[in-house]
């Protein structure tokens, strides 16, 4: 069964509000194994309205409205629906006494224009709506199935988990399409296609990499009857993707870079420590967000100053001052995560350094070069990055690095 999402409304288009509702939709289709393959967006506008639902129809079995079931002028949603299926507008006495019901015990006015919300297209059934006044439409004819949901999200939410999902349970045919995210650090996106590159073409289950920010994501989704036998198909395609990249998978699901180093070193009863400047706290926020990290998060300083860099954790201040070097070096970050690790008494001391600009820094360092170190009982490794972009993503890439960069450490200590 395929799928369309129609959303109504020019604020959409002019973005002034984000389709969330589209965004909630579009995660229940997959579920009932419905495959969901266009959406679009139109203004309030009668004939634009149908001519994008005739094609929605034309090319969808089952097509979703999102918005525009008010009592107002630019609420033309049944208009639309009726006019592409080819069929009238009636008014619905049922509809139109269960309004003048509500405006009566809630003591409010009611206009006749308020009708437009029990006018619907002959081939409709209502769709009780709890929360709101305008129900909802599930209209069927010649084959095709529309289904007209409000806007507010209130209403919206509700229907679409109550009465929507028990069409679909009855009517899309017993499938699930089941999705299992692979999360990898560590490699860039061409490395990883390229190591997988077999599974890319296989059709059920299908792979496809999402590049993240200093990560990648590989979502494996398999159509089956049911969840279990869908995660029966993932089953030996996750070992096999796991095979090629090995410790380069950091975890599945939900967990995140830092949720998985913190089980890591908890389970290897070792702690870790950090001395920003470049992220300014960012990663031991990051750390810090993970419920049960204080088994493993000592704590850390911001050095943001070179200063602080000299005073805190004993940086060479002969480099700190040096105008070809400053702060932004390899072996400021060196004796940063060094100094960190001394300070806190931890088993990892892990340090960030760089400039995210807009501007360069002091030795004309440029921006987006960033060194990171880990340093541990016997050793500290650096590496350097040179990052385009702006601010906002060399500080949150610097993160992610850093945070890779102590997994690998931490794994290969074990090996
Ligand atoms: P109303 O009875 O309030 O007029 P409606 O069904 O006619 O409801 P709209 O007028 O299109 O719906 O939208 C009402 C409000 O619902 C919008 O101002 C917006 O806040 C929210 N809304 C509409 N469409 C969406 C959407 N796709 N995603 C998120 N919010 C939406
Ligand atoms: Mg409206």
């Amino acid at each position: 069964m395929v799928a369309e999402i129609v959303s109504v409304g020019t604020e959409l288009l002019l973005g002034q509000i984000a389709d969330t509702n589209a965004q909630t939709l579009g995660k229940i289709l997959p579920e009932y194994g419905i495959e969901h393959k266009f959406r679009q967006t139109v203004g309030d506008n009668v004939q634009r309205l149908t001519d994008a639902l005739k094609l929605a129809v034309s090319r969808s079995d089952i097509v979703f409205t999102i918005g525009g079931l008010g009592p107002t002028a630019d609420d033309l949603t049944r208009e639309g629906i009726a006019a592409a299926l080819g069929d009238e507008l009636v008014l619905d006495e049922a509809i139109s006494a269960h309004l003048k019901h509500l405006f009566e015990v809630r003591k409010m006015q009611w206009l006749d224009m308020q009708n437009r919300q029990a006018m619907r297209p002959t081939c409709a059934t209502p769709i009780e709506n709890p929360n709101g006044t305008a129900p909802g439409l599930l209209c069927q004819k010649e084959g095709k199935v529309v289904i007209a949901m409000p806007g507010p999200k209130g209403e919206f939410g509700p229907m679409a988990n109550g009465p929507v999902r028990d069409f679909l349970l009855k009517h899309a045919g017993g499938e699930v399409i089941h999705s299992r995210l692979l999360r990898i650090c560590g490699l860039g996106e061409s490395t990883v296609e390229d190591k997988i590159r077999p599974l890319l073409d296989a059709t059920n289950p299908t792979v496809a990499p999402y590049a993240q920010v200093g990560e990648v994501h590989l979502r494996v989704t398999a159509k089956a009857p049911n969840v279990d036998l869908a995660e029966a198909m993932i089953e030996p395609v996750e070992m096999r993707i796991r095979s090629v990249l090995d410790d380069a998978v950091y975890g599945s699901g939900d967990t995140t870079l830092e949720k998985a180093l913190i089980d890591l070193l908890v389970g290897r009863k070792e702690t870790v420590a950090v001395a920003e400047s470049i992220t300014g706290g960012g990663v031991g926020a990051q750390l810090t967000a993970v419920a049960g990290s204080g088994d493993a998060f000592i704590g850390g300083v911001i050095t943001y100053q070179p200063e602080m860099k000299e005073k805190l954790l004993g940086v060479d201040s002969g480099i700190l001052s040096d105008p070809e070097r400053g702060p932004v070096d390899p072996q400021v970050a060196e004796q940063m995560a060094q100094g960190v690790r001394k300070l806190c008494n931890s088993t990892y001391g892990v340090s960030l350094t760089g400039n995210a600009g807009p501007a360069a820094d002091q030795g004309g360092k440029p921006v987006g070069l960033v060194y990171l170190a880990v340093a541990w009982d016997g050793g500290v490794e650096v590496q350097e990055y040179r990052w385009r972009g702006q601010r906002e993503d060399i500080r949150r890439r610097a993160s992610q690095f850093a945070l890779t960069l102590l997994r690998s450490v931490v794994l290969r200590r074990i090996q």
